[in-house]
């Protein structure tokens, strides 16, 4: 939507102020537009929004902060904003701006030897994978199953997970601007310059504070050192199919082979409605599909293809190790590409496919479509009881509600899984979405009953599950007293109810 001069002029006076510093192309201000924007696939109802203002240069966003601490307003922070089940672009309270970053978007460095690049919030992982790929790089960028689109340092913040690692795992340095606009860099970053590559030694001296950003609302990341993995000689995906009754054993191996550090990824176990994408029959039981990274020499993988199935010996139905060329023949190329650092938009159409539909191929948007999505995320310890206990629990919901929830369960070493637990719905039937959120809330209570906890919530959810007068929360509010007075930054993100 085009804005003329005198509808900016006839806004608020911090919105004003903001497009004098970005020009009038960068500021949206309340309506079509903006109320497009904050759909979201998980039809969450949108709290209050005053603008969304799309900074050009990391430069603007000190000032930007002082002018909404003069007209205290505060700026909900993102990069790309693809937070799709957990609130995509939406604040956690009303009268926010939005602060996208999708803008700030350059490679600032990539490092082979030391196996780093130094990315903008707005990067994309299409971008940066694109890009080693362009130089010829051996080099891995960690993806995630989520869109292309999606940005590398923002799903960092939010602690997501790439199918090699956590992605926090991979920050080594990050530069971060206060309320007050001061700059700050983690780690030897923050010294003066020096011509030696220093990123890759993350500490520093003193406190490592990188911990402080993530899941928080203390400052805004614009740059960040990102850790990338060396190519070996040879991949392959470990790929296998269990019985569910045979679950809890498969994860108690699968921590076993983490432990003698086979594996080289995290481990994606998916359930019948995950899968979906496979074609499955209806007449077999409940099935589980694993899958994962081996790599090494070739000597090390051929050593690995025949040791594995020692430790996997009758718990599964089939099992094999797949090439990048037998993968391709499987339809599983796109999952083998996750693995090597190609990221795909699979994953965002075996969501409608589950639902036996299909998604716009040249918009992948799904916060504009017919099909919506929630999620449940709680940790697993990997013992064969407590994964017994969550089948169990995603078995009740189907008993209880007529509701399979799509379900991956993933290993991420030998001691937790992170479990990705969703409700689809259909957007345009009232009752089908009222009834997936009643579903999932219960689905999270009964997992929370049950003992087990979250990594991850979404925007409407959180504060149920925070205790304010829980020490830890205590202390995340005197910090934001220190840093944020003003409450300018993300009010409401990860933080106890004022
Ligand atoms: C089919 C499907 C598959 C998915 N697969 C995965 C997956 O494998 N792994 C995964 O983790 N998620 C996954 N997701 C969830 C989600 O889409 C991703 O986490 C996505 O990367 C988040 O969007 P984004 O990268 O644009 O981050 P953003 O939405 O920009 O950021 C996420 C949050 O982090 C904070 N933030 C972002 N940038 C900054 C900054 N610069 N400074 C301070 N705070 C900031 C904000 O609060 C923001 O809301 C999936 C979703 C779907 C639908």
């Amino acid at each position: 939507m085009n804005q003329t001069e005198s509808e900016i002029l006839s806004v608020t006076p911090v919105l004003e102020a903001l497009s004098s510093l970005l020009g009038t192309g960068n500021v949206v201000l309340p309506g079509k537009e903006l109320s497009k924007n904050l759909q979201n696939t998980s039809h969450f109802e949108a709290p209050n929004v005053l603008g969304w203002v799309k900074p050009t240069q990391a430069e603007q966003i000190p000032e930007i902060l002082s002018i909404c601490r003069q007209h205290h307003v505060p700026v909900y922070t993102y990069s790309n904003g693809l937070n799709w089940g957990l609130g995509s672009r939406l604040p956690y309270e009303d009268d926010c701006i939005l602060l996208e970053l999708s803008n700030l978007n350059q490679i600032l460095e990539i490092n082979e030897q030391f196996h780093y690049a130094i990315v903008e919030p707005g990067v994309t992982q299409e971008q940066l994978s694109n890009e080693i790929n362009r130089r010829g790089l051996k080099l891995i960028l960690n993806v995630t199953g989520s869109s292309p689109k999606s940005s590398v340092l923002g799903n960092t913040m939010e602690r997501g997970s790439g199918f090699l690692e956590h992605r926090i795992n991979d920050l080594k340095g990050m530069e971060v601007i206060l309320a007050d606009g001061t700059i700050i860099r983690s780690g030897f970053w923050n010294m003066e310059p020096s011509q030696r590559e220093i990123q890759h030694f993350p500490m520093g001296m003193g406190p490592d504070w990188r911990g402080l950003f993530s899941q928080s609302n203390l400052g805004i990341v614009c740059k960040g050192v990102i850790n990338l993995t060396p190519k070996k000689e040879v991949q392959k995906m470990l790929w296998c199919k269990v019985e569910q009754a045979k679950m809890p054993a498969l994860v108690e191996a699968i921590a076993g082979l983490y432990q003698r550090h086979y594996i080289h990824s995290v481990t994606h176990i998916g359930n019948d409605k995950r899968m979906k994408i496979e074609h499955k029959s209806a007449e077999q039981g409940t099935t589980w599909t694993s899958m994962a990274m081996i790599q090494g020499s070739e000597n090390f993988v051929r050593f690995l293809e025949e040791e594995i199935p020692v430790y996997l010996e009758g718990l599964c139905i089939s099992m094999g190790f797949l090439t990048k060329e037998e993968a391709e023949a499987t339809e599983l190329g796109e999952i083998f590409g996750c693995h090597v650092g190609i990221p795909t938009d699979y994953f965002v159409r075996a969501m409608y496919k589950s639902e036996d539909a299909e998604l716009d191929p040249n918009d992948m948007q799904i916060d504009f479509g017919k099909y919506g999505m929630l999620c449940c995320l709680p940790v697993l310890p990997a013992k064969a009881e407590d994964i017994k206990a969550a089948i169990d629990i995603l078995e009740s919901i189907e008993h209880d509600f007529g509701i399979l929830p799509a379900a991956t369960l993933n290993p991420m070493n030998d001691q937790c899984l992170e479990s990705v637990i969703n409700i689809y719905f259909d957007r345009y039937d009232p009752e089908s979405v009222k009834k997936a959120h009643d579903v999932n809330n219960e689905m999270i209570r009964r997992f929370y009953t049950s003992g087990f906890r979250f990594y991850r919530f979404d925007v409407k959810t959180l504060h149920s599950y925070i205790n304010p007068e829980n020490t830890h929360w205590k202390l995340v509010a005197r910090l934001k007293k220190a840093l944020d007075p003003d409450r300018i930054l993300s009010p409401g993100r990860y933080e106890a109810k004022n």
